[in-house]
């Protein structure tokens, strides 16, 4: 494909898709019903659709009955940390493979000009973002993971908390299902903008942003706290009335759903004029401009706070002058403070 056709690339490479990004028009005013339909299908094609069928699958054929989980013993504890490992090397790695190992497409589509394997950076263990990322996906990421769902299946097993059923509550727990991506919105929103408080980057966050130029093992590369924060939001459903199958379906769009921020690539080809839009590009520009986008725009949060970049150059200005201000500002804190004590 031409990705010329779609979008620009500057004199250093960096490519840039036409169009201006927008939030979902679910809480936009003036409301606008025909716009909100025609959007609906992309809340549930093609991630939550597929996610809600991976793990319903993980729930029939690859999670042990209540008999089992009711206790708690390494047998099924393992069980359940190698699928979300197979879940993970089979998801991340198909993608990285192609796009970044094979480089299919080369750097067509690609933000980023240059492939993080390229060059070795010291910020990462072996000088490789790819070894760092694999060691910290699997190391605490999937572990963690693993320890949320283990604890999950275990609490509703043993009737420590209420869980509702699918012949008698199918309506709750629908609207459940239906409300996960909300609620991961407004919830990651909440915890990503304080990771950014400056002392929490430092000590937590910062270790995600080292991968300036993500690629898809990028998605979990988090420092252990970060992703204890990240995979706990399935720990509300311990306390809404709802069922281990919709903890699972919450946990995988956590864990597999956090690719498609970081595939790097606006577009994964899949023919000559065919190529499928990965919607990386608002958390692209997060990873390259730190201060912007802490949310995909499924809820308008950034634009409420300020912090949305709409992907052009008008969206670059207000950045820089929001920037700007902030930097007077800090100044202008330093000088009264200075006075004050001389
Ligand atoms: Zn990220
Ligand atoms: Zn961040």
């Amino acid at each position: 494909m031409d990705d010329s056709k779609y979008g620009k690339r500057d004199k250093r490479g960096h490519w840039t898709p036409d169009g201006v990004l927008t939030p979902a028009p679910i809480f936009v005013l003036p409301p606008n019903p025909l716009k909100f339909l025609r959007w609906l299908p992309n809340y549930f094609l093609p991630w939550n659709v597929f996610f809600m069928l991976t793990a319903t699958l993980t729930w029939l054929f690859l999670t042990p009955g209540t008999e089992t989980t009711n206790t708690l013993s390494w047998d099924w504890i393992a069980l359940i940390f190698a699928r979300n490992l197979a879940a993970f090397f089979v998801f991340y790695g198909v993608i990285e493979y192609r796009l970044y190992r094979q480089r299919k497409q080369e750097n067509r589509f690609k933000y980023n000009p240059n492939f993080p394997a390229d060059k070795k950076n010291t910020v990462f263990m072996f000088g490789s973002q790819a070894i760092d990322s694999v060691i910290r996906g699997v190391g605490t990421g999937v572990t963690i993971w693993t320890a949320i769902e283990v604890i999950t299946l275990w609490a509703f097993a043993n009737n420590y908390v209420p869980m509702a059923s699918f012949s008698e509550n199918p309506v709750w727990l629908a609207m459940i299902a239906l409300l996960v991506p909300m609620f991961h919105e407004a919830y990651f929103f909440a915890i990503h903008r304080a990771l950014h408080i400056p002392l929490f980057y430092k000590w937590i966050h910062s270790v995600h942003h080292n991968s300036v130029n993500p690629s898809p093992w990028s998605s979990l590369s988090m420092h252990p706290i970060e992703h204890f924060f990240f995979f706990g939001e399935a720990l509300i459903h311990l306390v809404i009335f709802s069922h281990p199958l919709l903890a699972i379906y919450n946990l995988q769009s956590l864990a597999l759903g956090a690719v498609v921020g970081h595939v790097g690539f606006d577009k994964i080809e899949t023919g000559d004029e065919k190529g499928i839009d990965t919607h990386a590009y608002a958390h692209y520009l997060h990873h390259k401009y730190f201060e912007v986008n802490y949310a995909d725009g499924l809820i308008p949060f950034d634009k409420w706070f300020g912090t949305w970049h709409d992907g052009t150059k008008e969206g670059d200005a207000t950045m820089q002058a929001r920037w700007q201000k902030k930097m007077q500002r800090a100044n202008a804190g330093k000088e009264s403070n200075e006075g004050g004590r001389a």
